[in-house]
């Protein structure tokens, strides 16, 4: 390990400096060597890394006990100092646990990300952000706007088809006066949600704690409220959204329209629009899932002899063969005339189901046909139900 140059040296204190003259003379060296203001400068760097270390152990009473005793400070003499302290203690817990990449990596002293040990946080949030130390402290963060729904009504047709329509919505945009913002100039006043205090309360009694205000981020003072959107950052506007809804949408399908939700906070993204279908009946097709169902009338004579006969679909007439002797109630397949998937380039069926219709039979000739159909078929249905 190379030699260090001695602590007091670097920070270019006496020996019998007192806490505060050592906290001063870091404060006055550290903000003209940070890396920050040196950007590329190796040698400033290095100089700051000294300085921190000698800060690190003059300002800790033991430490520099220890860095007193022995001439120099480090790991070994840390736990050696710390095992006599202890009566022979193994090392563990405590101690030096300060992160040199806060200052060789990105992370910027008091930008919130760095976590360095307390003392330093406390000495950076002051140097290096102007006051108001960031860390841990809960700055009001941009936020994304809300989601909107709203309903939309389909035909069952339309719901099979698919459809591109405008539909009107009230949502809020950021305010163009303010930029989002919500105050204006560059004039201070007093906040008039904190009345100038930076602080607020929360809850009551023995749980009562103050909390920084987020109208004025905590100093008390804000520039003067924009007198467009009366403070809110936001306004409302009305908005013709162009929305396609895709083919084989059913009833409470969520279609989102990115970005047309309510406009963000603090600068945050907007929500989403998501157009909500309800989808009409239909008075001869029903749907489940992606199979389409209806009910065709066939006659005796169809049932009983067979028959090709056209049915509807959602994309027009179709053929159906039905075989001889088909009964009520028997169903058919119609393959990929049903609904098209929103999950991939495939229908669904359609089912038909057949129902014989009886004419009303009045003619006499007729009558006698029918009889005579019987005497030639005389089987009883309700046999098997052990009845006559
Ligand atoms: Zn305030
Ligand atoms: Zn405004």
């Amino acid at each position: 390990m190379a030699q260090r140059e001695d602590y007091y040296k670097v920070l270019g204190v006496k020996r019998a400096a007192t806490k505060d003259e050592i906290r001063k003379a870091y404060r006055r060296l550290a903000r003209k060597y940070h890396p920050d203001v040196n950007p590329g400068d190796k040698s400033a760097e290095e100089k700051f890394k000294q300085l921190t270390e000698a800060y690190e152990v003059l300002s800790d009473e033991k430490k520099r006990d220890v860095y007193d005793k022995f001439g120099s400070y480090s790991d070994n003499l840390r736990d050696f100092s710390r095992d006599q302290a202890r009566g022979g203690a193994g090392p563990g817990g405590g101690g030096f646990d300060f992160d040199w990449s806060v200052f060789t990596g990105g992370g910027k002293p008091g930008s919130g990300s760095a976590e360095a040990g307390s003392g330093f946080k406390d000495i950076f949030g002051d140097i290096f952000t102007g006051g108001g130390r960031t860390s841990g402290q809960s700055r009001p963060q941009p936020l994304r706007g809300s989601d909107i729904e709203i309903p939309l009504g389909l035909s069952f047709e339309e719901a099979i088809n698919g459809l591109t329509t405008n539909i009107n919505v009230r949502r809020s945009d950021p305010c163009q006066n303010c930029n989002g913002a919500g105050e204006v100039g560059t004039v201070q006043v007093i906040c008039a949600t904190c009345n100038g205090n930076g602080k607020v309360s929360s809850g009551g009694g023995f749980l009562k704690f103050d909390q920084p205000c987020q109208e004025c981020n905590g100093t008390g003072k804000r520039r003067p409220p924009c007198t467009i959107c009366h403070g809110k950052g936001t306004v409302v506007k009305y908005e013709t959204v162009k929305v396609r809804i895709p083919a084989g949408v059913n009833t409470g399908a969520r279609v989102r329209v990115s970005g047309k939700g309510e406009a963000g906070v603090r600068g945050g993204p907007p929500g989403d629009l998501y157009i909500v279908t309800n989808v009409a009946a239909h008075k001869i097709f029903t749907r489940k899932g992606d199979n389409i169902y209806c009910t065709i009338p066939v006659t005796l004579p169809e049932a009983a002899l067979g028959a090709k006969i056209e049915v509807p679909t959602v994309s027009g007439k179709a053929q159906l063969r039905i075989p001889p002797g088909t009964q009520s109630g028997q169903m058919f397949r119609l393959r990929e005339k049903g609904a098209p998937s929103l999950r991939g380039n495939t229908r669904g069926d359609q089912y038909v189901e057949v129902k014989i219709t009886l004419p009303k039979i009045i003619d006499e000739d007729t009558k006698n046909l029918l009889r005579e159909f019987a005497k030639r078929n005389p089987e009883n249905p309700r046999v098997e139900m052990g009845l006559e």
